[in-house]
């Protein structure tokens, strides 16, 4: 096993899995430590589970149900969400995508700021909820469909709230990012 993020073989177990049985992710887990097997990379000390090599996000996603603990939480998750949209500089008219934007908190908070939101995820369950709520602008997949299904504009800002922790490769990701955000400049 190699380390997701330098590529290094000195990767050793930190800590055991919690879990019996299948594993079953759940976006807001309510119930206290379980994780399956966490590794950690003796050369940048990333700390990752192992399963992400087989498990694919769209696998994980696709047939979860909508997360309703996660939803009650969603008036906090609002202020957390303006709170991270307020770091940012202030223009008129900036354009906005969430990757990972879930049940679309962030979304929702950057258009009462004013920004024309967009979001990208892979739960087919999320998708509806934001088109019944009508939060924006919303594609299902994930950040690697991206240039396939979006194709008119060039975002201000590009977000990754909770994602970048989610993906097998975090360097691709951002390798990703880094071209979608500058692809139209
Ligand atoms: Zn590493």
């Amino acid at each position: 096993m190699i380390c997701p993020v330098c590529k290094s073989n000195d990767v050793r177990q930190k800590y055991a899995s919690t879990l019996i049985g299948d594993i079953d992710y759940r976006i807001s887990e309510n119930q206290v430590g379980l994780h399956s097997e966490i590794k950690k990379c003796g050369v940048c000390g990333l700390g990752f589970v192992v399963d992400f090599d087989t498990l694919s996000i769209e696998t994980i996603y696709k047939n979860s149900p909508f997360d309703d603990y996660y939803e009650k939480g969603r008036k906090g998750r609002l202020k957390a969400a303006s709170k991270l949209l307020n770091l940012l500089p202030k223009k008129k008219n900036m354009k906005l995508l969430d990757v990972g934007c879930y049940s679309g908190i962030l979304m929702e908070s950057a258009m009462q700021k004013g920004y024309v939101a967009e979001g990208i995820k892979p739960s087919k369950q999320a998708v509806d909820y934001c088109k019944k709520v009508n939060i924006g602008r919303i594609y299902k997949g994930t950040y690697a469909d991206v240039d396939s299904i979006i194709d008119d504009g060039k975002y201000d800002v590009i977000t990754l709230i909770d994602v970048i922790e989610h993906v097998s490769d975090p360097i691709d990701l951002m390798r990703f990012v880094a071209y979608i955000y500058t692809r139209f400049w």
